[in-house]
């Protein structure tokens, strides 16, 4: 036999389909871990009746997105972008966290987990009890509104009662500058502290959990493979087959939920 062709041996991937060899297998990877980032996509959210964004029939989908530079420019298609976020809020307003937020949750009380990092803009993480100092969020959070001029930030109650009264999009009471979901929109540039702390938890991880992400939204999924580069394991965990598979060391394929429930106790 020639030289051991340790290319080869590295894009050997374990992909466990089964539940109980699934769970086993993540809780040895945990076990064996110190400092584990996860990183949560839409996926994590569904079970809480939080529609994911690629999935058939997704409402998400139902329109061409309104990008950034129309949002600023364009004042028709700005009150379009506020009719379209009350109507999406009105489908989740109720989503609660489910076992996947808990199990995180579990992870990072234990102090296993250093960060999460998530491109979910429903607050989810927060609400099942992460400290916001452990959150990370690159797609910026769709549960208030911000000024886009001066910042400040507004809630949605009360602009929700303005719009619907008089139609108008908001404008900040502070600067009446343009007011804006604290959402990141495509062609919005992504928020440079956010990139900067995920890169920094993602060097510094040794275990790296992406769960519920297609992976395929740049750069936010430019991090698993980040965390591979700097020698921490990546663990993938999503009901379907995503482009980063092949580098992961371990492919957990099922539901999250089910899954992540003995961690979530
Ligand atoms: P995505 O919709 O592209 O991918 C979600 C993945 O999760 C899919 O591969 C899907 O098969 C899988 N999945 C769904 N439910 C699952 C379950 N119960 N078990 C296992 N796998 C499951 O989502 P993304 O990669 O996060 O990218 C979507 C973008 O849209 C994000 O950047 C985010 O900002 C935004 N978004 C956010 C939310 C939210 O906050 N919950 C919801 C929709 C979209």
């Amino acid at each position: 036999m020639g030289a051991v062709d340790v290319d080869y041996l590295e894009a050997i991937v374990l992909i466990l389909t089964h539940l109980e060899e699934a769970r086993a297998a993540l809780r040895a990877a945990i076990e064996q871990s110190s400092s584990i980032v996860a990183f949560t996509g839409a996926g994590i959210s569904t079970e809480c009746g939080v529609p994911d964004f690629r999935s058939k029939d997704s409402p998400w989908m139902r329109y061409r997105p309104i990008d950034f530079d129309v949002f600023m420019s364009d004042i028709l298609m700005r009150e379009e972008a506020w009719r379209r976020k009350f109507a999406l809020d009105d489908i989740y307003a109720m989503a609660q966290p489910g076992r996947g937020h808990y199990a995180l949750a579990g992870l990072v009380a234990g102090g296993k987990a250093t960060a999460i990092i998530t491109q979910n803009i429903d607050n989810l993480h927060q609400v099942s009890g992460v400290p916001e100092e452990r959150i990370i969020e690159l797609h910026g959070n769709g549960s208030y509104a911000a000024c886009l001029s001066c910042g400040w930030r507004h809630e949605l109650g009360d602009i929700r009662r303005d719009f619907e009264a008089t139609g108008a999009a908001p404008a900040c009471v502070k600067c009446a500058g343009p007011v804006k979901p604290a959402t990141i929109s495509f062609g919005q540039a992504m928020p440079a502290e956010a990139v900067q702390r995920a890169h920094d938890a993602t060097i510094a991880c040794d275990l790296f959990l992406a769960i519920g992400s297609s992976l395929v939204v740049y750069p936010a999924a430019s991090f698993p493979s980040l965390a591979r580069l700097h020698r921490a394991r990546l663990v993938i965990l999503n009901g379907e087959p995503t482009p980063l598979d092949a580098e992961a060391d371990l492919v957990l394929r099922g539901d999250i939920g089910d899954i992540l429930q003995p961690f979530a106790a």
